[in-house]
């Protein structure tokens, strides 16, 4: 579709490219040490990947600009809000790069809500908390946490103690990076209500449990119904994408104190970015009609079933493997660098993980374990 003609790639560029290709190939079946899943076939989406698809402005506006696949994002919105047992009454939501612009978006709104806010995050944090906070200039304390990487409850308590002048704004892991550790909701609230405060702010980081959780038979607290303002999950983790992608959430009343109307587009300016990729609320829509929930159930109970699987077959070669519950994360003592860079492998201090997305097969465990043999 263009009305010029451009030069062909030379062959050296042909090859490169080739090069590329041949090396994600070899790759992927190697992919054990990331959340993000393979398990996807978005090719009946590859027609609308001629138009420069955007979805600038809110999802639920109309909007000046056309070309966007925003009635698609309104439907991936709610599906999410119905994922996180919320409302969509209440709950408002639209579809971000990733987990961290979600988190940055909860900064955001609860920074408007308390300016003079302190931040509890806990040393499990994902990175990118730290960084958010940097850039939102928030008054932060980061708060230990347990060897399973969950949050330090005791710790937690003491410093709002410390800091009860100000409304505490709290980062939650659901599903922290390294471990898979879920903080407990229910207990941060106790704690806030045994110090008798009652103007608080709570963020869930759900980045790769978030799309776990609402299929398990027994659910940890997490959603909306457990009383967070604001929870972040990234669409290229458990509903697999090409291109990163994830979903902001957050009640409205938040939103509203910070929406201005932007007259060049026509619509409400809620979000971070103005141009917003119009292709991955496509693909998140299809991943969501084609799996359903029975597919995502099945596609879970598979990644629980290799997780522990993992963990046996590491025991059975005296490697010390665990995970937390309601995790895919098999943590693990960290191994030779040059294993550990063959297989993809996250490295923190001395632990190291697998994460059995979907996509991971028992034969895939086996090299693994065979080479680590
Ligand atoms: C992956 C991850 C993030 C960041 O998400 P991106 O989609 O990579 O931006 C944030 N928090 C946690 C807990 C994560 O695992």
């Amino acid at each position: 579709m263009s009305n010029f003609t451009f030069k062909p790639l030379s062959k050296k560029q042909e090859e490169d490219l080739d090069n590329l290709y041949t090396m994600l190939q070899e790759e992927a079946p190697k992919f054990l040490g990331y959340p993000c899943s393979c398990e996807f076939d978005y090719s009946p989406l590859y027609r609308f990947l001629q138009y420069p698809v955007n979805n600038v402005g809110d999802p639920f506006d109309s909007n000046h600009y056309h070309l966007n696949s925003h009635p698609f994002e309104q439907e991936v919105v709610n599906s999410f809000i119905r994922f996180t047992n919320g409302n969509t009454e209440d709950i408002w939501g639209y579809v971000t790069n990733g987990g961290t612009e979600g988190n940055l978006y909860g900064a955001y709104l609860a920074r408007e809500l308390f300016p003079n806010g302190m931040v509890y995050y806990s040393s499990a944090s994902h990175y990118s908390i730290p960084k958010i906070l940097r850039i939102a200039a928030t008054q932060s304390i980061m708060v230990k946490s347990q060897i399973n990487g969950e949050i330090d409850y005791t710790d937690l308590y003491d410093m709002i103690n410390v800091h009860r002048d100000v409304p505490p704004i709290i980062f939650a892991n659901i599903g922290t990076t390294m471990t898979g550790a879920i903080d407990d909701i229910t207990r941060i609230k106790q704690i806030l209500s045994d110090l008798m405060i009652h103007e608080y702010y709570i963020h869930a980081d759900a980045a790769l449990s978030g799309m776990i959780i609402p299929f398990l038979k027994n659910p940890p607290a997490f959603g909306f119904d457990s009383g967070i303002d604001s929870l972040a999950i990234s669409g290229h983790k458990m509903v697999g994408s090409p291109i990163p992608c994830g979903i902001a959430l957050a009640k409205q009343d938040h939103v509203t104190r910070i929406t201005r109307m932007i007259e060049y587009v026509g619509s409400r300016d809620t979000t971070i970015t103005g141009s917003r990729n119009g292709v991955t609320p496509l693909f998140m829509w299809y991943a969501i009609q084609t799996k359903g929930m029975d597919g995502f159930r099945k596609m879970i109970a598979h990644s629980f079933k290799m997780a522990d699987y993992a963990i046996e077959e590491f025991r059975k070669i005296d490697i010390n493997a665990w995970r937390n519950e309601n995790s895919i994360t098999v943590v693990f003592p960290k191994q030779k660098k040059r294993y550990m860079e063959k297989w993809q492998m996250a490295v923190e201090n001395d632990i190291a993980h697998i994460i059995t997305m979907p996509h991971v097969t028992k034969e895939q465990i086996d090299l693994m374990i065979d080479d680590l043999r």
